[in-house]
C-alpha cells in the first residue's frame, strides 16, 4: 500500500472527526451563511505528483473554497425547487457513502433496503401497492424513465417493439400537455422521439392547468391515435395541477399513457389539505415525483412510480450478460432505470422517514405552504410588487409592480443586488408573457421569522433599487 494511504488508514477516525466537525460548523452557521454570492474566478490548482493526504486536503479545500460556501440548503434560499437536508437525511447519506455498497448487487442488503424504503413512500403519497418503484438521480431521469415505458408502450399499439427496433420504427408520436417542465422536452429529445413530438395544448383561463375540453377536442379529431398524455401535478410558477381525474376518465373511451410530472407536487399527498389536486392519479401509468426537493434529503435522489415495470424491463434490462441473472427471473432494480451501478440512494430517504414520520413530513408541507401564502400576502400588500397568481402552494410568483416595459431591466437590476446581498434567493421566471420572480419554499428548516425577514429584504432592496432608477431617470 502506498503510503500516503497507510498513513490515511491508521488516521481514518480522527479524519472522519476532523470532518464532522468542518460539517457541523457548516451547518450551524446556516441561519448566518449568505444564500447565494459573487463567487469570484478561483485559479485552478493542477494535479500533484505526490498527494496530501486526506486531512491537508480538507484544509486546503478551506483554504481554497471555505469563504464561498453559501447556504443554498438553508431557510432563506427560495430559488429554483430546493430542500434542505434533514439531520437524519445526512445520517443515512453518510453512511451510504462510508459502506459504499452497489444497490446492483443482490447478494446484499441493498435490495432489501431499497424494497423497505420504496414501501414507505407509497405509504407517504398514499399510492396504491399496484405502483412499482425505482430510484433514480432526479425527476428529469424519472420522466425519461416513465416516458421511456409510455414509448415501449405506443410501440406495442403500433405492433413495433421499440426496444429492439429503435425509435424511428414508430410513425406518428404524439406527446400532449399543456405546462410540461423542461425536462420532459429534454427527456423526449434523449428518447429519440423529438422536442417537436410534443403537442401543447391550451391552458385554462388565468391558469397553468390544462383545458380538458381541448384535450377532449384534440381526441376527437384524432380518433384512435393512440398517444401519451403528460400531466402537470404542480407547475414550477404557480404549483398549479391538471385536473388529473378528469383526464384520466378520457382513457375509458381512448387509448393513451398517462404520465404524471409531480416533481414536489407529489407532496401534496401528504396532506388532507391539499390532497385533493392529486385526484386520479392513482390512476396514472406512471409517476415523477422528487426526493431531493421536498423530501428533504441531499442531492440526488428521486423516485419512479410505475403500473408497468414489464415494460420497463423491455427498455432497461441488461440482457445476456450471465454475471447478472436472467432479468426476466432474477428481479434487480437495475433492469427497471437507466442506472446499472448505482450508490445505496435509498438509504437517505429510509432515514428521514423513519426519523420524522409521515406527520413530520405533513407538518414541513404545511408550514412551508403557510409560509409561502404569507409571504404572498405581503408581496401582495406591499407598493413594490404584485402576485401573478394565487400562491396555490409552496410558490409566490411575483414582479414589480410598475409599467411592463421596464419589468426585465428592473428585475435584472433586483436580483443582482439581492445574489450580492445573499439574504434570500429567489429566481427569475416568465408568466403570463410577463418577466417575473418566483420564491419556492420547500425547506424543512423555513420560520415564520425566515419568511419576515427575506419580505423585509426583497422590500428593502426594491426599495434602493426604484430609488436608485428615480435618481438616473430624473438625471
Ligand atoms: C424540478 C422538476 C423537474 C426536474 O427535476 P430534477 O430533479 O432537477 O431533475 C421536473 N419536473 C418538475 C415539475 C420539477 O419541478
Amino acid at each position: 500500500m502506498n503510503a500516503i494511504f497507510r498513513e490515511d488508514l491508521s488516521r481514518f477516525d480522527e479524519l472522519l472527526e476532523q470532518t464532522a466537525a468542518y460539517a457541523g460548523e457548516f451547518l450551524r452557521r446556516m441561519n448566518e451563511l449568505p444564500v447565494s454570492m459573487e463567487v469570484p474566478e478561483i485559479p485552478s490548482a493542477g494535479l500533484p505528483e505526490k498527494g496530501m493526504g486526506g486531512s491537508a486536503a480538507l484544509e486546503l479545500f478551506d483554504n481554497r473554497f471555505g469563504s464561498y460556501l453559501t447556504a443554498s440548503a438553508g431557510p432563506r434560499y427560495f430559488g429554483f425547487v430546493t430542500g434542505g437536508v434533514t439531520p437524519a437525511a445526512l445520517t443515512g447519506d453518510w453512511l451510504s457513502s462510508a459502506i459504499d455498497m452497489n444497490a446492483a448487487d443482490k447478494s446484499s442488503l441493498a435490495f432489501a433496503l431499497e424494497k423497505e424504503t420504496l414501501q414507505l413512500l407509497r405509504q407517504l403519497f398514499s399510492l396504491p401497492d399496484a405502483f412499482e418503484g425505482v430510484f433514480v438521480t432526479g425527476a428529469t431521469m424519472s420522466n425519461f424513465t416513465g416516458l421511456a415505458a409510455a414509448r415501449q408502450w405506443l410501440g406495442q399499439q403500433q405492433g413495433v417493439n421499440v426496444a429492439e427496433q429503435g425509435a424511428g420504427a414508430l410513425h406518428n408520436v404524439k406527446v400532449l400537455a399543456a405546462t410540461p417542465h423542461s425536462s420532459v422536452a429534454k427527456a423526449l429529445s434523449m428518447l429519440g422521439l423529438g422536442r417537436n413530438s410534443l403537442v401543447l395544448l391550451p391552458t385554462l383561463p388565468g391558469r397553468e392547468a390544462v383545458d380538458v375540453k381541448a384535450l377532449e377536442r384534440w381526441i376527437a379529431g384524432n380518433p384512435g391515435t393512440p398517444f401519451i398524455y403528460v400531466a402537470s401535478a404542480g407547475t414550477v410558477n404557480t404549483v398549479d395541477f391538471d385536473d388529473i381525474a378528469a383526464i384520466a376518465a378520457l382513457k375509458h373511451k381512448h387509448p393513451f399513457w398517462l404520465h404524471v410530472d409531480a416533481a414536489f407536487g407529489g407532496f401534496a399527498a401528504v396532506s388532507p389539505r391539499f390532497r385533493h389536486w392529486l385526484n386520479g392519479w392513482e390512476q396514472a401509468d406512471s409517476i415523477t415525483i422528487d426526493a431531493h426537493k421536498w423530501l428533504n434529503v441531499p442531492y440526488d435522489c428521486a423516485m419512479l412510480f410505475s403500473r408497468h415495470p414489464k415494460l420497463q424491463l423491455e427498455v432497461f434490462q441488461n440482457a445476456g450478460a450471465a454475471y447478472l441473472g436472467d432479468p426476466a427471473q432474477n428481479f434487480n432494480y437495475i433492469n427497471y432505470a437507466p442506472e446499472n451501478s448505482r450508490r445505496l440512494r435509498a438509504l437517505p430517504a429510509w432515514f428521514s422517514l423513519r426519523a420524522y414520520g409521515a406527520e413530520g413530513y405533513r407538518d414541513v408541507v404545511e408550514q412551508n405552504v403557510k409560509q409561502a401564502q404569507r409571504l404572498g400576502e405581503a408581496l401582495e400588500k406591499s407598493g413594490h410588487f404584485r402576485l401573478l397568481a394565487p400562491v396555490k402552494m409552496c410558490v409566490a410568483c411575483f414582479t414589480f409592480n410598475m409599467e411592463e416595459s421596464k419589468l426585465a431591466d428592473q428585475i435584472h437590476v433586483f436580483l443582482q443586488a439581492l445574489v450580492k446581498r445573499g439574504v434570500v434567493y429567489v429566481t427569475p421566471t416568465q408568466y403570463a408573457g410577463l418577466p417575473a420572480m418566483r420564491a419556492a419554499l420547500v425547506n424543512w428548516r423555513t420560520t415564520d421569522k425566515d419568511t419576515d425577514l427575506a419580505f423585509a429584504e426583497l422590500e428593502s432592496v426594491a426599495a434602493s433599487i426604484r430609488g436608485l432608477s428615480a435618481i438616473s431617470a430624473n438625471n
